[in-house]
């Protein structure tokens, strides 16, 4: 044990490859520690292999937090232009999909090689596998016990992300560790994740899997833990229950026991285009069977079901009272269901909660009761919204971080 790191970054995933990268070319000795087999596996699966590697828009707003106001600094010092600066550098074409996310062209092992080749730039040492036992403390130094013997640094970062996906390694250690020493850990739950139905709320939908329908969908309220939220964006029918982009976002806002509110109409809805009152009050619709009109908004399979559920199936508009046009209306702009659960963290892409930033410095992820231990990445109370901001948190927290070691 004669030498002495500058940090051991505990975690060799997105935050904690970054972070060594950049710590190691401002000239810092860094080890990191990893017990997988493989490092980058969360990378290598993101995207659906594509890794959506950040967001051109990214914002304070994107990012669910006890404390929404924690992520700004570290996306101010590091926002997205500057890992798209870093990727276009490293020759690795990508593309925009939708609403601003950057996916690679060719594969999410593009992002993983960079990460790597930036951590070779920096002389970094990275042992893996190699399980962690312990960490202490000999004066200012810290100690880390590994099944290799024991390592000595001023400093250490703790990046073993969040719980989603169990079968690639992921564990709770950065949790346990701050509850060791006495950091408040936020509980964690599972987020960006398919939602499951009994039969009874689900009704016929379950027949419709694999349809896809864009919504405007909304979750949580404002007394909750992280406020409310909607997004316009599809929505996918699957056996289980609902998933899609529209519906991980909401899970992340989902209250256990409470109802989601579908607007099927909502996301047609726009200025000068398609409005729904116009679709139920239309003179050329009165002549018309009900599932026909809905079905003009409205894949078919769905309109059916949805007559159907009101028993107007079959009946031409002009016969169909106020009263049931009005129940229609509802069903179709405000369809509140309460899920049963998710799918958990086999099948979450994030962990909601973690360290708690009232016990960290957002300036460089510092614990504010143990100096030279930080926390970046996902195991920090910080989740961002679907579409590359969870990776541009991973960046970004482990760049602050690099600069402080
Ligand atoms: C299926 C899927 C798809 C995703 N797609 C996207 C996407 O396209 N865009 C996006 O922005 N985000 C996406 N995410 C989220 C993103 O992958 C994570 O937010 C990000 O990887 C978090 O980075 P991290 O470094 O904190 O953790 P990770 O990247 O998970 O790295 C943690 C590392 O710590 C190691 N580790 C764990 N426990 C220990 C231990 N006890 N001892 C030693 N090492 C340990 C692990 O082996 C791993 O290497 C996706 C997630 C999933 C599951």
């Amino acid at each position: 044990m004669s030498k002495i790191w500058d940090a051991i970054i505990i975690g060799g995933g997105a935050a904690g490859l970054f972070c060594a990268g950049i710590a190691g070319q401002l000239g810092k000795k860094i080890l990191v520690l990893d017990h997988a087999e493989v490092l980058g596996e969360k990378i290598r699966i993101s995207g659906g292999g594509r890794c959506n590697f950040t967001n051109k828009h990214s914002s304070p707003a994107n990012f669910l937090s006890l404390n929404p106001h924690f992520v700004k600094s570290a996306l101010a010092r590091y926002p997205s232009s500057e890992f798209i600066k870093l990727v276009a550098s490293h020759r690795i074409d990508y593309h925009e999909k939708h609403q601003g996310q950057l996916f690679c062209d060719d594969s999410a092992k593009q992002i993983i090689e960079m990460l790597m080749a930036e951590c070779v730039k920096g002389k970094v040492i990275i042992r893996h596998p190699v399980s962690v036992q312990s960490l202490g403390r000999d004066g200012t130094d810290w100690l880390v016990q590994t099944q290799q013997g024991i390592e000595r640094a001023k400093a250490v970062v703790m990046a073993t992300g969040g719980l989603p996906v169990p079968a690639i390694g992921a564990t709770p250690y950065s949790l346990d560790i701050a509850k060791q020493l006495g950091l408040n850990v936020i509980e964690p739950r599972p987020a960006l994740v398919p939602l499951s139905f009994t039969a009874e709320t689900f009704g016929k939908l379950n027949e419709l899997a694999g349809l896809g329908v864009p919504v405007r969908i909304a979750a949580g309220s404002k007394g909750h833990r992280y406020g409310a939220s909607r997004f316009n964006e599809d929505l996918l029918l699957t056996h289980k229950g609902l998933s899609g982009p529209a519906v991980l976002q909401a899970s992340s806002y989902w209250v256990e026991g409470e109802p989601l509110h579908i607007d099927w109409l909502g996301a047609l809805e726009r200025p000068g285009g398609f409005n729904c009152d116009e679709l139920f009050n239309h003179e050329e619709n009165r002549l018309k069977l009900t599932e026909t009109i809905l079905a003009s908004v409205l894949p078919q399979r769905l309109a059916k079901i949805f007559a159907e559920q009101k028993n107007l199936l079959g009946k031409k508009w002009a016969e169909v009272s106020k009263k049931d046009r009005h129940s229609l209306k509802e069903l179709l702009t405000n369809w509140s269901v309460k899920p049963a659960g998710t799918l958990g963290w086999k099948k979450a892409e994030v962990m909601l909660g973690g360290v708690d930033t009232k016990d960290l410095d957002g300036q460089t992820m510092m614990s504010r009761k143990h100096s030279g231990l930080f926390f970046i990445g996902e195991c920090v109370d910080v989740t961002g919204h679907l579409g590359g901001h969870n990776f541009q948190w991973a960046w970004a927290s482990g760049f602050v971080c690099a600069q402080a070691l």
